[in-house]
């Protein structure tokens, strides 16, 4: 087999690894970037981009049905979902391309395969590249994939995972979704704006429980609102798939009968297949690669980043690991800092987070309240008929520093930087109301929420009348 050498391979091609090979070339090293599938990682191929894709084409039908709203009037408005599915690949191939040119542009080395350790500084690479790769340096970006579960495997046909159900190209009259984290409730938003009746099956006592009450409250209302129906705290037992209708099984409550079912409780790491014993990685019960802050394994030159740490699992933050990797990697000093991640869930309506909430606030003993301003206040939401929502901050009470953020409605994903930019660098209120915000415009709505945690509201009623 033919041996290459390189200052740094790196494993799996997503938000992680192209990032970090990116990042390390810069910085002088030669760098192999080594990828078994097709070139972009979930994030591209079967994760933000095709699922944001498909999204942007839901709220352009939800646009055009409330068009007459606005005084502007169309004929009849149908969805072509076969035309929304390839307009999804096609967006997906043009992406892949200008990656694979910046990837090359960057002088980085790509290998087709599938790597597996030999040794600590050793990697086997098999698959359309045969080759066998050495390296001082190894960043691991290998990802996850959808957990399956035994009682309710994926037939792909009727019952799917986030990755299969991409390739529908019709719709189903009736879709039930086992699970209401972000994912689940990113494709509940979809199928439902396109006219499909959707059921959201969930164990826990409220969907994106992560996000805090006041995320949670406002989604659900607003998913009702649109007719889905939320079942809460109902444990799946498994499915019936001998019928014309697929047959849910739920403990001590009544089967429920869809036409199709999106499985989707959760993603495993990608790691039991590195070889990871043969260089001595260490890894968590879950198959997690054990990492610092520097983003360094247990073996000295191997690093991991991305999903198959566990971390947050989104693909903003296997790009940032990268950069603090590979900036190890080549001599210079990065950490990891966690305060300040921002979330983003895409539904309609959109949900953006940063930091604390403010329950997670109080835990910790902080004297923390916030200040929440309703998007119906605002002459931008008003004209924009944008005005389900709020933007809030949580802030200390005693410092006045802002700790963390959420907005639910219009453009909550761009909103939320201004928060995370201001979490990152301990900003207090005064940074906010002191800063002068472009009217009109969402982004005033933090400013009322700012002035609001003061108590010193300038469009919004004061708390005490004077
Ligand atoms: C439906 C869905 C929607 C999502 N939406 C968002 C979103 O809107 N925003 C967001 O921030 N995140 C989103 N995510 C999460 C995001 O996709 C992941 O956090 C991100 O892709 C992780 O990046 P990564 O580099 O760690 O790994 P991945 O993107 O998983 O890439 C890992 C790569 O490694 C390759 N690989 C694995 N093992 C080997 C091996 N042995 N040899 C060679 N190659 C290997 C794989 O083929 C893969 O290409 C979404 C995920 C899903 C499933």
């Amino acid at each position: 087999m033919e041996r290459k050498s390189f200052d740094l391979a790196v494993i799996g091609s997503g938000p992680g690894g192209y990032v970090a090979a990116i990042k390390a070339s810069q910085c002088g090293l030669k760098v192999c970037l080594i990828e078994k599938g097709a070139l972009g990682g979930v994030c591209l191929n079967v994760g933000c981009i095709p699922t944001k894709t498909l999204l942007a084409g839901a709220h352009v039908f939800h646009q055009v049905r409330h068009a007459a709203d606005f005084g502007v009037i169309t004929g009849p408005v149908t969805v072509d979902y076969a035309k929304m599915k390839s307009r999804k690949e096609g967006v997906v191939d043009k992406i892949k391309k200008s990656l694979e040119g910046l990837i090359l542009a960057n002088g980085i080395t790509i290998l087709r395969g599938v790597a597996e350790f030999i040794s600590p500084q050793e990697l086997k690479v098999k698959g359309q590249d045969n080759i066998l790769v050495t390296a001082p340096q190894i960043i691991i970006a290998s990802g996850s994939e959808p957990l399956d579960i035994p009682a309710f495997p994926c037939d792909h046909k009727r019952i799917f995972n986030s990755t299969s159900i991409l390739e529908l190209s019709s719709l189903p009259k009736t879709l039930a979704i086992i699970g209401g984290g972000y994912i689940g409730c990113e494709f509940a938003s979809l199928f439902s704006d396109l006219g499909v009746k959707v059921t959201i099956l969930e164990a826990l006592p409220s969907l994106v429980m992560l996000q805090g009450k006041a995320v949670a409250d406002a989604l659900k209302s607003a998913f009702v609102k649109k007719g889905i129906d939320i079942q809460t705290q109902v444990k799946v037992e498994g499915i019936d798939s001998s019928g014309a209708l697929l047959s849910v099984r739920l403990e001590n409550k009544p089967p429920l009968s869809f036409e199709m079912v999106l499985v989707s409780v959760g993603r495993k790491v990608v790691s039991s297949s590195l070889g990871l014993e043969r260089a001595g990685v260490l890894t968590n019960d879950k198959g997690m690669i054990v990492v610092n802050e520097k983003m360094q394994t247990t073996v000295p030159g191997i690093y991991a980043i991305g999903d198959v740490t566990g971390f947050s699992m989104l693909a903003h933050v296997a790009s940032h690991q990268g950069i603090v990797a590979a900036a190890n990697a080549s001599g210079q000093f990065a950490k990891m800092h966690y305060e300040a991640v921002p979330a983003v869930i895409f539904t309609n309506p959109e949900i953006a987070t940063v930091g604390l909430t403010l329950e997670q606030a109080l835990e910790v003993g902080i004297q923390a309240s916030v200040g929440k301003f309703p998007f119906q206040a605002l002459g931008k939401a008003i004209a924009a008929m944008e005005t389900d929502g709020f933007a809030q901050v949580v802030v200390d009470r005693k410092t006045g520093q802002i700790l963390g953020a959420q907005v639910v409605g219009a453009d909550a994903g761009t909103l939320i930087a201004e928060m995370a930019l201001a979490i990152a660098n301990e900003l207090t209120l005064d940074c906010v109301t002191e800063t002068i915000h472009a009217h009109p415009t969402l982004a005033e709505a933090w400013l009322e929420a700012a002035l609001l945690a003061g108590d010193t509201p300038i469009h919004f009623p004061p708390k005490v009348k004077l």
